[in-house]
């Protein structure tokens, strides 16, 4: 069986990252990787769906165990990638979905260097704040942080391999299931295929 794709995904808040994603994940071709954290559950958030809510000790001794792919500091919290699970499910075919900050995803670029590095940025940094205004979960100083977070972080879109705008969500959902095909025909995954043509050859 062919491995499935390491997609690495990164977004600055407000970009509408978690619906792009939940639609491409209704296909059971998708793995979304549950990723550890320090930081407290917010309302509405489960243990083992949304994170794996550890403490500092737990956290720190699985860093120890070499038990993370990544692993970063961020907002005052860890958040990292458990290892095991993300193998597992790419030699059973799946593609799977890392949905991390910048400096996570720089790690994965050194050991991973095969996986697909995708940045989901708003058209905009003023429609960012027209959503996030018209959200209306946010403070206006709150919002002004946001705003100035994500232009620091779409700084870094350049380090990625594609970046999906996200102005008409179907657009943009169509474009991000068009790099993970083009991935999958890469040559470099097609070897089982060629191999299977040139056996009657
Ligand atoms: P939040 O606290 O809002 O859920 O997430 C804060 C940031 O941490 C987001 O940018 C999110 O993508 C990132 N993040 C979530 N899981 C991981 C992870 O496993 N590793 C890294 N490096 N970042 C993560």
């Amino acid at each position: 069986m062919d491995k499935g794709i390491l997609i690495v995904v990164s977004a600055p808040s407000g970009c509408g990252k978690g619906t792009i994603l939940g639609e491409v994940l209704k296909d059971e071709k998708f793995y979304y990787s549950v990723s550890a954290t320090t930081r407290s559950p917010r309302p509405g958030e489960t243990d083992g769906v949304n994170y794996h809510f550890l403490g500092k000790e737990q956290f720190e001794e699985l860093i120890s165990k070499d038990g993370m792919l990544e692993y970063a500091s961020y907002c005052g919290n860890y958040y990292g990638t458990p290892r095991d699970k993300v193998l597992e499910k790419i030699n059973e075919g799946k593609n799977v979905i890392l949905e991390i900050e910048v400096q996570g995803a720089m790690q994965i670029k050194k050991k991973c260097p095969e996986a697909v590095f995708v940045f989901i940025a708003p058209p905009s940094v003023s429609e960012l704040r027209n959503r996030l205004v018209n959200r209306g979960t946010e403070t206006a100083e709150v919002i002004e942080q946001r705003v100035s977070e994500a232009a620091q972080e779409i700084q870094h879109a350049y380090e990625y391999d594609y970046v999906v705008v996200n102005d008409d969500l179907q657009q943009a959902i169509s474009d991000f299931k068009a790099v993970v095909r083009a991935e999958e025909i890469k040559t470099v995954n097609q070897k089982n295929i060629i191999d299977e043509v040139l056996k009657n050859a």
